[in-house]
């Protein structure tokens, strides 16, 4: 059976010059086309929006009434275009989680906004896709225990603020320690790592200390794969090739699998010069778990 990759061409918005480029989503989503089928999520329910957020919060992105001071954190230009893929996005690894536990991995060409926050976005993240499609599970009574293992290079700190004192939720995030967030939350476990790091030694940690994930029995794994942590990232600052980062999500497939847990994966961050490379490391993540050679 061809792979199925979760994907909504709403994802591609013209937001001017800015450094989050939402045309990877489109470069990425024509190459895995040839290679599977795509699959197009809707807009999420409210319900789906409130398991992992504050009414509040959710008001104002639904209504679009956001203060200056919302828009300044997410850094992001605030309009009905970028409310409505940001809502499709939370389908999308609800999507990516149901055909997780449904097949054993399940593809999400987006998400992985885990800056987001339950009651206000940040750094280009308006709602956090990972913690709704956990929740989501559970409340549906598919799932007891999950864990998120968040690669990007920055920390997953919304994903940790929304799961701190939720003993079903291990959350592990290993991230370039001296960048964006300043103020680190706290995840189950955190590796924090300096500027320069490459293949070897970001490898040899996350072989070192994946295995923690695995000893809390998570039934869903979220896989956050950003690939900002690649060498010639304009945000990043550590030194993974694209063979280290091959290696990475190899790494993650084979430990999920050699112990049969369902993996979702969502993209995340990817600012590379290049956007071309942002969009082929992307795809790359995408081919490792549908096992495309
Ligand atoms: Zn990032």
């Amino acid at each position: 059976m061809p792979p199925s990759f979760v994907y909504s061409p709403k994802y591609v918005i013209d937001i001017g010059d800015h450094v989050f480029p939402t045309r990877k989503f489109g470069l990425v989503a024509e190459s895995m086309g040839t290679e599977g089928e795509l699959i197009e999520p809707s807009l999420p329910t409210k319900e789906d929006l409130l398991l992992a957020h504050d009414a509040d919060w959710i008001d104002k992105v639904l209504s679009g009434k956001m203060s200056l001071d919302d828009e300044t954190l997410m850094e992001l230009p605030f309009s009905p275009e970028i409310s409505g893929a940001h809502q499709i996005s939370v389908s999308g690894t609800i999507l990516a989680c149901r055909h997780a536990l449904e097949h054993g991995v399940g593809l999400h060409i987006g998400g992985g906004s885990h800056h987001a926050f339950r009651n206000h976005g940040e750094g280009f993240c308006v709602l956090n896709d990972i913690a709704c499609g956990i929740l989501r599970m559970k409340a549906d009574g598919k799932i007891k225990r999950a864990a998120v293992i968040d690669l990007d290079v920055h920390q997953g700190n919304g994903t940790a603020a929304i799961f701190t004192g939720d003993k079903d939720v291990f959350t592990f995030s290993m991230h370039q320690e001296d960048i964006y967030p300043e103020r680190k939350e706290k995840s189950s476990l955190d590796v924090g790592l300096r500027a320069g790091t490459g293949d070897t030694a970001f490898l040899s940690l996350l072989e070192e200390n994946i295995d923690k994930v695995f000893e809390h029995n998570p039934e869903l794994v979220v896989y956050q794969a950003g690939v900002d942590c690649y060498e010639h990232d304009v945000l990043g600052g550590l030194k993974l090739t694209v063979d280290g980062l091959a290696r990475r999500d190899k790494l993650v497939f084979e430990a999920c699998r050699a112990r049969s847990v369902a993996a979702a994966v969502v993209l995340g961050g990817g600012y590379a010069a290049c956007i071309k490379d942002t969009a082929a490391l992307h795809a790359q993540t995408l081919r490792t778990f549908a096992q495309i050679s």
